[in-house]
């Protein structure tokens, strides 16, 4: 499997119009659109890799019948894909903000800069923080994800102290600072949550680049991996072997190690983990980083669509409607179809939500043969393994008819046999163009 055969093609717009038969077919094809009365109204909310990708298309695809507005508090959406490289001073956090003003002026979108807090899918109306009140024909969520509260960690100076850095930001450069704020020869202790979470490979990707850091700018320190998990979650043979190499004697890898709370002690913190009898130990750390548990974004909970263990929104793969309310569509890391929680594959779902979209509106049926067979997501992650060199995997998932869920489709799966420095470039390119298929 080559890089191109994997990485390019998924991205690639005409290949994805052809792959999605439904309404590209219909622009393709150059079909007039059925009239209608009025254009249905879509609002989108959040503007990160899943709103902003479905704002784009259900604009592009569903031309002067859809009327789109995307809901997004913030002017810029901070990208997490690439925000590990903030903390090795590879990159600025500056370089991975994305404005919506082409959002606006090539698609039509209209841009609120508000959050959204609660909404009535039966009247079909959604309520903003400001007061004011959007109707919608069909509602896209996208709000990304939320954080189980972990004792010790309650307040805002807490948290600052002990930063997350899952959702790029503030953060992000609050943990970069302490890192080279720290005395070499300091113990930096990080965290990965239970699985799912945000990025699969992305906290072992962290782990090498802020041990990859040490190695060259603090030597006589080291890095502390407790993880909640009984195993690495992705790429396990090229981390293992990175951390059984490249950062041997430098990166401590802790299986089955949940963080239950954290205290401070003088200017250390300190994360406590069950011993595994009745009893707690606890890993002192000069700069802790601890990822709490995911769940689905508030909005998701409160408006009601979470309905997968507690934490996800259940959609149906064809459409990404709510199970619980299908007048709501939820896209990204918090819907539950148990695909990855990344944002390529969070940019192929609002495709296939806005293909749904166009053909919902339009009475178009959404579960033609052909349609479910060209149902298919894309996930691809690059992750840095030291300053300059990368590994990648690839997997692709299928709409299954018969268990009407996204399968794995074997034959796709690959991950990088070595890192280089040519897949450094080649993530630089493919995050280039990913950034660009959503924000431009
Ligand atoms: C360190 C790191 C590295 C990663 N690397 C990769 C990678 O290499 N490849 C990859 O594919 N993925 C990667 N990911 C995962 C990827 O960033 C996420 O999967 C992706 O951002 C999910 O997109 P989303 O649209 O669901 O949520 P987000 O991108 O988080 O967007 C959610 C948006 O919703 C807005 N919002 C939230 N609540 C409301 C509300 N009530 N009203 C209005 N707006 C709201 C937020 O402001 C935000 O802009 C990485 C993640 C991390 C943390």
């Amino acid at each position: 499997m080559t890089f191109e055969t994997v990485f390019k093609q998924p991205l690639d717009r005409r290949g994805f119009l052809g792959a999605l038969g439904g309404a590209a077919a219909w622009m393709a094809a150059g079909i007039p659109k059925p009239a209608r009365a009025a254009a249905a109204r879509i609002v989108v909310v959040g503007g990160g890799f899943g709103g902003a990708t479905a704002a784009k298309y259900i604009a592009q695809w569903g031309g002067a019948g859809v009327s789109v507005t995307l809901v997004e508090p913030n002017a810029r959406h901070v990208s997490c894909i690439l925000s590990n490289l903030v903390l090795n001073d590879r990159i600025k956090l500056a370089g991975l903000g994305f404005g919506y003003d082409k959002l606006k002026q090539r698609y039509g979108i209209e841009v609120v800069a508000d959050r959204a807090v609660a909404a009535d899918p039966d009247a079909g109306k959604l309520d903003l923080a400001s007061g004011i009140t959007v109707d919608f024909d069909r509602l896209v969520i996208a709000p990304g994800i939320a954080f189980d509260p972990v004792p010790g960690l309650e307040t805002p100076e807490q948290q600052i102290l002990v930063p997350h850095a899952w959702v790029a930001g503030p953060q992000t450069q609050t943990l970069r600072d302490q890192l080279n704020a720290m005395r070499d020869g300091g113990t930096v202790v990080m965290s990965i949550p239970r699985s799912p979470y945000r990025c699969p490979p992305g906290p072992y990707e962290r782990a090498c680049v802020i041990a990859d850091f040490l190695k060259r700018r603090k030597p006589r320190s080291k890095l502390v991996l407790l993880d909640a998990n009984a195993d690495i979650q992705a790429e396990p043979l090229m981390f293992r072997q990175a951390f059984a190499q490249l950062y041997a004697g430098r990166l401590e890898y802790v299986p089955n190690a949940e963080v239950r709370r954290v205290s401070f002690e003088g200017g250390r913190k300190l994360a406590w983990v069950s011993d595994g009898l009745d009893g707690e130990t606890a890993w002192r750390a000069d700069v802790l980083n601890v990822i709490p548990r995911n769940t689905a974004a508030r909005l998701a909970h409160d408006i009601g669509v979470v309905n997968v263990n507690g934490r996800w929104a259940g959609v149906d793969p064809l459409t990404y409607a709510s199970t619980a309310a299908p007048r709501i569509h939820v896209i990204g890391d918090a819907q539950g179809t148990g695909l990855p929680k990344a944002g390529h594959i969070a940019n192929s779902e609002a495709k296939i939500c806005a293909d749904a979209i166009v053909r919902l509106i339009n009475g178009w049926p959404v579960d033609e043969p052909v349609r479910m067979q060209s149902v298919v997501a894309n996930s691809a992650c690059f992750s840095p393994i030291t300053y300059d060199t990368a590994s990648w995997l690839n997997a692709v998932f299928a709409y299954d008819a018969a268990s009407g869920s996204m399968k794995r489709v074997d034959a796709s799966f690959g991950e990088a046999p070595t890192r280089s420095k040519d897949n450094f470039e080649q993530m630089l390119k493919w995050a280039a163009r990913l950034f660009d298929d959503t924000f431009a």
